[in-house]
């Protein structure tokens, strides 16, 4: 169980240390549908399980592309199964990283990790894997491209890097937030993931929110509005 709660804690931290320069080269000009590797047919493509890509590492970006739902706007935001596992140490699933040059945000990067594909206990079938990265790690994207309440991304990240803001006050408070907003859509019916997943996800919520509560009490100028500012974002969450 403690191994699970684990998996849930995707880093937004990368974001805020590799921004100084444009540390990640792929264009980003085009959306994810359009990075999708060409299949050699759909009809392939579309047959390829979670099963096949759990036992051939080199099906799992066909995969995703096929789990994905193509509909779905991921607007300057590539969805990359990280084959080196350079991104998704330890046991993190997925993460969700900026691109900025020359201090501009440019686009995201989704990287999805072995781990998701080495946990059938907890990543059981395809509704899953859209929960973990259309609703999950794309709420990190619009964490950052819409911002949360009053704070615009920009502001957020700004924050960040002026040391305004603790990555660790940054990260749990963006984890609570994006938890907090996966719930509210399962429980819409908007995403059907499995009883244990479900589970992992309201404990990893009480933990967040937990570590938020505590931030809070020895925070004060911008990181003391931040946390209050996330903290009333939660109540009010039919987001943008
Ligand atoms: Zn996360």
């Amino acid at each position: 169980m403690a191994k699970s709660m684990n998996y849930l804690a995707s880093s937004l931290v990368a974001f805020a240390l590799s921004t100084a320069s444009c540390s990640f080269k792929p264009t980003f000009t085009t959306t994810m549908t359009s990075f999708a590797p060409a299949p050699s047919s759909t009809l392939l493509t579309n047959k390829i399980t979670l099963e096949q890509a759990r036992k051939n590492p080199s099906l799992r970006q066909v995969y995703l592309d096929k789990v994905i739902s193509p509909s779905k706007s991921f607007k300057d935001c590539e969805i990359q199964y990280d084959l080196s596992g350079e991104h998704t140490k330890d046991e993190t699933l997925a993460v969700t990283r900026g691109i900025t040059c020359e201090g501009k945000l440019k686009g995201f990067i989704i990287f999805v990790g072995k781990t998701s594909f080495d946990s059938p206990e907890l990543i059981q079938k395809d509704e899953d894997f859209k929960y973990l990265i259309e609703c999950h790690e794309y709420r990190h994207v619009i964490q950052y491209a819409q911002g949360i309440g009053k704070f615009s991304g920009e502001e957020i990240y700004n924050a960040a890097r002026d040391s305004k803001l603790e990555l660790s006050v940054m990260n749990e408070s963006l984890e609570l937030e994006a938890a907090n907003y996966g719930i509210k859509q399962i429980s819409k019916g908007n995403f059907n993931i499995n009883p244990y997943y479900l589970e992992c996800q309201k404990r990893a919520h009480s933990k967040h929110l937990k570590k938020v509560m505590q931030f809070a009490n020895k925070s004060s100028g911008f990181q003391k509005e931040f946390i209050t500012e996330v903290l009333k974002q939660l109540k009010n969450q039919s987001i943008k």
